[in-house]
């Protein structure tokens, strides 16, 4: 039997499902509008539901949508950091492997 319990992992600050979610936004693989409309799914529009301002990509769902910003902000806040301009996945990563 899988043990599917969240684990954290030693060395990386970080827990297994959210390394997974991470490297699977890097490679453009969480079902977002756009990799869904690309697979073949049916859909009315790929505009982000969030925002209703641009096409719903991986890149946009975690760091350039109004509603990711904000919460970005919140967190960094939190952290007593205040970078908050992100444009895409790779230049999170790129600022929290620093
Ligand atoms: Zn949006």
């Amino acid at each position: 039997m899988q043990d599917t319990r969240i684990k954290y992992i030693p060395g990386t600050m970080c827990y297994k499902t959210v390394l997974g979610f991470i490297w699977r936004t890097k490679q453009s693989r969480i079902p977002s509008a756009e990799a869904l409309k690309t697979r073949g799914v049916t859909m009315d529009s790929t505009i982000c539901g969030a925002c209703n301002m641009t096409v719903e990509t991986g890149d946009h769902i975690v760091a350039t949508c109004t509603l990711a910003r904000d919460v970005l902000r919140m967190i960094l806040y939190w952290c007593g950091l205040r970078k908050t301009n992100f444009h895409s996945v790779s230049s999170i990563i790129d600022y929290a492997s620093r």
